[in-house]
């Protein structure tokens, strides 16, 4: 079984990329998902030889080729300077068994938000979400393509695999802290998320939407929330089979995320177009893939430009990943490849880790993907090692 790794660059770089792709080719990883475009971030790296944590903005880890961006340009991170930790690790890792794909969070980045508030997610009542940049403002487009196209150019990934390059929820996946003293639910995460800039308008205008009538009622929807009306577990499906106008809004954003894709896989050529699917909440309010359709994401249109689909089957019962992978299976017509979390709090033992990837497997996973490298300790690196020595 094809198994792939994620990893940051600052742990290859501080380790040597050779040395560990040596090591990683050593427990019977195939491929390493390399972090390219990255939201801000913290990590814990508990075997990094030179540093035990690492602070950054959003940012990308390669120098782009700078002439191929418009309005909205690459963040290139500070403590890689002038340095192209790309160009490091590629040099790295050539003559190795292990290869190389991109990994993105392409549209998640709280710092072109506050640099573009005009592209940038916007709440019905109005707010910019800074924590994303929304897929239907024509500049975001441009800056997704063109790096796209500018890893795919580098001639060193087998895959550019993205995630969040689509409409995400009202939350994101978390900016610094946040005081959120109410619990949205999904409905209230569905709401506050849906992207009412001037783009999402126009897009939903055009496909005959009554495009003031769904803002209004998605702030009903989201006040009577706030306020107790409607309780935190509402079914999302049927408020919307009640409110028909923002059913449509939202789903005028398919076509939209759909084209993008496509010309995402344009620009790759021949290099593979991968994307993520992990819907968010935790607990009771988790989204499992079949979620996806409220980040405007269609699967089955997407399939035509994905050469693989991976889902982020990150939980602690193994019958929920089971559940994740047939799911996406029968969603997507394109292989699927599992993302298993090796490591705290969903894997405390080799005996937890077997039962995750066995139940991948049994789904019918394609390939695996692990989380992540230098973010697990050593000891859960080589439970990764155990467990693939005994799977097909
Ligand atoms: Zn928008």
């Amino acid at each position: 079984m094809n198994a792939a790794i994620w990893a940051h660059p600052w742990d290859l770089v501080d380790e040597g990329a050779e040395r560990a792709a040596e090591r990683l080719a050593a427990l019977g990883i195939d491929e390493v998902n390399l972090a390219t475009t990255m939201h801000s971030v913290q990590t814990l790296n508990p075997h990094n030889p030179e540093r035990k944590t690492f602070f950054a903005d959003a940012s990308e880890y390669f120098q782009p080729d700078w002439d191929r961006y418009g309005e909205i340009t690459p963040d290139v991170n500070e403590t890689m300077g002038d340095d192209d930790w790309l160009a490091e690790i590629a040099a790295g890792f050539e003559g190795t068994p292990v290869d190389l794909n991109s990994w993105g969070a392409t549209f998640h980045s709280s710092r072109q938000g506050q640099r573009h508030p005009d592209a940038t997610l916007t709440s019905p009542f109005g707010d910019s979400l800074v924590f994303g940049l929304c897929p239907s403002h024509p500049d975001v487009q441009e800056f997704g393509i063109e790096l796209t196209g500018d890893l795919g150019d580098r001639d060193v990934f087998e895959t550019v695999e993205m995630e969040l390059a689509d409409y995400q929820y009202g939350t994101g996946y978390g900016w610094h802290h946040q005081e959120f003293f109410h619990r949205l639910g999904r409905l209230g995460e569905f709401l506050f998320g849906l992207c009412f800039c001037e783009h999402c308008q126009d897009n939903a205008r055009a496909a005959g939407v009554d495009v003031e009538r769904a803002r209004q009622s998605a702030r009903a929807g989201l006040t009577d929330r706030f306020e107790g009306r409607l309780a935190h577990d509402t079914d999302v499906g049927g408020w919307l089979m009640e409110h028909p106008e923002v059913f449509a809004y939202a789903d005028a954003r398919r076509e939209t995320l759909t084209e993008l894709f496509g010309a995402f896989d344009d620009v790759l050529g021949d290099t593979d177009f991968g994307y993520y699917f992990k819907m968010g909440g935790l607990g009771d309010d988790r989204m499992g893939v079949e979620h996806s359709w409220k980040h405007g994401l269609d699967l089955s249109g997407m399939s035509q430009y994905m050469d693989e689909a991976t889902v982020l089957a990150y939980h602690s019962d193994p019958t929920v990943v089971r559940d994740d992978v047939h799911t996406t299976r029968s969603l997507v017509d394109a292989p699927v490849r599992a993302g298993i979390l090796a490591g705290d709090p969903i894997v405390h033992s080799r005996a937890q880790l077997r039962e995750q990837v066995e139940a991948a497997v049994d789904a019918g996973a394609d390939s695996l993907s692990f989380y992540g490298y230098g973010v697990v300790p050593e000891r859960n690196l080589e439970w990764i090692g155990d467990v693939l020595a005994t799977i097909e």
